[in-house]
């Protein structure tokens, strides 16, 4: 969890959309015909398969470490949460990480899990703003 001041850090480096527009990820062709199909791979079975089959410069691992999740290049392993496969590769020099989300839950009153009306972080909304 972040605290407030690590949300807004990373809230402002939000830039997720400029990375779907730029590397243009293909659809997870496993779940086509399913209604939530979108452009994440699963870090298990033949999911994790097929992607280690891609050239690593089309992977991108989202990682997802201390509530905030973020897009960056090639294959890891470490902290890694799902995949994407880009259709345009990325090149040397090219930006290396792009933030997705960061949780907003407040890390004081563990987003309103205990008594929290006089939450300084949130104000009493057990999450920040
Ligand atoms: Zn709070």
């Amino acid at each position: 969890m972040p605290s407030k001041e690590e949300y807004k850090y990373y809230y402002d480096k939000i830039d997720s959309d400029d990375f779907f527009e730029k590397y243009k990820p293909q659809m997870n062709h496993f779940h086509k015909g399913n209604p939530n199909q979108d452009e994440f791979y699963e870090t298990f079975g033949e999911e994790v398969q097929y992607v280690k089959e891609q050239p690593d410069n089309l992977i991108w691992t989202v990682i997802e470490e201390d509530g905030v999740t973020c897009f960056i290049q090639g294959y890891h392993f470490v902290n890694r949460f799902q995949y994407l496969i880009a259709t345009v590769p990325y090149k040397r020099g090219d930006k290396e990480t792009y933030y997705d989300a960061v949780d907003n839950w407040c890390i004081e009153c563990d987003g309103g899990q205990e008594e929290n009306e006089n939450c300084k972080e949130c104000g009493g909304e057990g999450y920040y703003v």
